[in-house]
């Protein structure tokens, strides 16, 4: 069953709603990520982006199984994002990935 945007665009940690930023191609085909930033000031991912993979299709995949953070874990952490990599913010979840978002800022 795969989850719904309205979902998946709510932060991992707070819960609330982010702000849906550009729509852009992953290096998956015909999968488009868009990045979602929480905006809630109280939050410890303020200002701080998650990826959402968009199927071909328009659906959204399956949030994550049990027990996982949703978000950049809809994605392999071992794989990182390697097209386009000139946005600072996609640099920045790349090294939530590999750091387990231990480093706040770059
Ligand atoms: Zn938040």
């Amino acid at each position: 069953m795969a989850g719904s945007f309205e979902e998946a665009k709510l932060c991992p940690k707070c819960g609330n709603a982010g702000d849906v930023g550009a729509r852009r191609p992953s290096d998956l085909p015909g999968v488009d990520v868009i990045t979602i930033t929480c905006r809630t000031a109280t939050c410890r991912w303020y200002d701080t982006g998650w990826l959402v993979s968009i199927n071909p299709d328009g659906s959204i995949p399956d949030p994550t199984p049990d027990g996982m953070v949703r978000g950049e874990k809809q994605f392999d952490t071992k794989k990182l994002l390697v097209q386009g990599v000139t946005d600072d913010l996609i640099v920045k979840i790349n090294r939530y990935a590999e750091h387990d978002d231990s480093i706040r800022e770059v």
